[in-house]
């Protein structure tokens, strides 16, 4: 897509530097690493979010993100990795392009605030009636 920073990227136009590619997948290096080796995956077809994306790339991604992931763990160690996707600007999404990080977590790197969160119990009616309006709208019982 016309003025998409990923779409350049796969083709070539802007550099990156890449580590993984196949007919549906293109892995690069994120140029603001949150920590060593943090890696966007995104499908060559362009889609703004997992909305948008085919049940194919989706899928092609994901498989891409475990072959990847493999190189991660054998090349840097990490203590974990955390696959992270976010979907829309209220969600901090920034390029509309689907892509999923790879953040290895390297012990004395900084803690990622989104998997740390305060385990706090919810109102179990509240969640029971969340889910019933969600699952409602799936039309699946
Ligand atoms: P989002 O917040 O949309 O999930 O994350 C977008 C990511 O894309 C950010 O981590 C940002 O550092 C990365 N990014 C933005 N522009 C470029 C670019 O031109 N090249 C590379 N390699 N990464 C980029
Ligand atoms: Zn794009």
């Amino acid at each position: 897509m016309k003025d998409c920073i990923f779409c350049k990227i796969i083709n070539g136009e802007i550099p990156s530097f890449k580590v993984y590619e196949d007919n549906r997948v293109f892995a690069f290096m994120d140029i603001n690493p949150i920590s060593p080796g943090h890696t966007l995956i995104i499908p060559k077809n362009h889609a703004a979010n997992l909305m948008e994306i085919s049940n194919e790339d989706l899928a092609a991604v994901h498989k891409a993100s475990k072959k990847v992931m493999a190189g991660i763990v054998a090349t840097l160690q990490p203590s974990g990795v955390a696959c992270l996707q976010l979907n829309g600007a209220g969600a901090n999404q920034v390029v509309f392009h689907y892509h999923l990080h790879l953040i290895p977590r390297i012990p004395g790197e900084p803690d990622l605030p989104v998997s740390g969160w305060e385990i706090k119990p919810g109102d179990m009616g509240e969640i029971k009636a969340t889910a019933e309006k969600i699952s409602g709208a799936l039309n699946n019982g």
